[in-house]
């Protein structure tokens, strides 16, 4: 059975060029690019050019700026730490209710410890509504942390504002950006954001590789202390195949972007018009005018999401029902309760997130099944 891949926001597959890339640091390169010989020393140089592609994309001024990291959750830790070791006399953190859990769950740790952390809600769409942003901002106020795109909904945050709102009160302000990461752009050139944190493995690089942006000049405490790897910013040997992986992938979005979205954006409008044209109650969740191209999450009403998923299985679909990572429990996601999905539709809520390698005939295949899947459901369903 062929599989259809329609879940590019839990992980993407490796690229062909990506994989190529970094084949000889796991075959003839493998040496340590901390050693005096040049056997090792050789391979640091590598290591400089992913720098210099990642801050290409992001439109970072310094490759010097580039943090290598082994996943967005690390960044994101990195950033929070750093912010408040950095910044003692500070201690209160504002977020948003929507985050991932990378985000989420440290700042409610900060909360059990005693800081103070508040969570800005949204509105039925998922938007933010920046004064609240603007009025929680203080004197006490240590970091600001919004995501620039929701990985469930696909929502694009403001950020830019944000970072300026954030700028001119002097407030470190950082961004999840690791769903926004190669889908839309970035110019760190433009937006006074402090730090920002992106995963290799949602742009077509492999897991168990990361960046955190740090912009010069903001004073940085290490999270992972150790060697002196990273300018001293990030202990630990580097993972050389997976850091020139997510340069090599860095470089393919900067050239594939453009065309990349009017192909996907114009897959998944088809997919998500195909089912609310041909399956009554069914609904969009999130704001469609500021939007990733890839992402969208349909509720179906009166049936359970997790049923869906385990149906379009048999079929070889791939999708999600909430984030990847909290799948597994029944409970409606955070970010649907955030929003104020009513519970019905919420429960039934599936998110199809596209990507460059996804096709029409994949869209056709899951319009042609997704109808009679519902339909079922739905009969089998004593609330339908
Ligand atoms: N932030 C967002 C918005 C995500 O979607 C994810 C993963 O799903 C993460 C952070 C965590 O990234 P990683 O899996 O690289 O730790």
């Amino acid at each position: 059975m062929k599989t259809i891949y329609l879940d590019n926001n839990a992980t993407t597959s490796v690229a062909p060029e990506v994989f190529e890339a970094m084949k000889p640091f796991l075959t003839e390169l493998w040496g340590n690019p901390s050693s005096m010989h040049t056997f090792g020393g050789q391979v640091a140089r590598h290591i400089e050019r992913a720098r210099e592609q990642v801050a290409d994309l992001l439109g970072a001024e310094n490759p010097s700026e580039i943090i290598f990291t082994s996943c967005g959750t690390e960044s994101n830790n990195t950033a929070f730490h750093s912010a408040l070791a950095t910044a003692r006399d500070k201690h209160k953190v504002i977020t948003t209710s929507v985050e991932h859990p990378a985000v989420l769950n440290p700042a409610k740790q900060l909360a059990v410890q005693g800081r103070e952390v508040a969570f800005i809600p949204v509105d039925g769409m998922g938007r933010l509504d920046l004064s609240e942003i603007e009025r929680a901002i203080d004197g006490r106020t240590a970091l600001v942390s919004v995501m620039w795109a929701n990985n469930e909904t696909g929502v694009v945050f403001p950020v830019e504002r944000i970072a300026e709102m954030c700028e001119e009160r002097g407030v470190p302000f950082h961004v999840d950006a690791v769903q926004a990461a190669g889908k839309i752009p970035i110019d760190l050139k433009k937006a006074p954001i402090t730090f920002l944190s992106i995963s290799g493995h949602k742009l077509h690089a492999p897991k168990g590789v990361g960046v955190l942006y740090v912009r010069r000049g903001t004073p940085f405490s290490p999270f992972i202390v150790g060697g002196h790897q990273e300018h001293s910013r990030r202990g630990g040997t580097e993972n050389v195949a997976s850091i020139v992986a997510i340069g090599k992938a860095c470089e393919m979005a900067i050239s594939r972007m453009d065309e990349e979205r009017v192909k996907v954006t114009k897959l998944r409008d088809r997919l998500e018009k195909g089912i609310l044209d041909i399956i009554p109650r069914s609904f969009i969740h999130g704001d469609t005018q500021h939007r990733l191209p890839n992402t969208t999450n349909i509720g179906f009403e009166a049936v359970e999401g997790e049923a869906i998923l385990l149906l379009m299985n048999e079929y070889g679909i791939c999708a999600s029902s909430g984030s990847a990572c909290t799948s597994g429990s029944l409970d409606p996601s955070h970010v649907m309760i955030a929003m104020g999905i009513p519970f019905t539709r919420a429960h039934g809520s599936i998110r199809f997130s596209l990507s460059r390698y996804s096709t029409d005939e994949e869209i056709d295949f899951v319009l042609k099944v997704l109808p009679g899947i519902i339909q079922r459901l739905r009969e089998l369903s004593p609330v339908s």
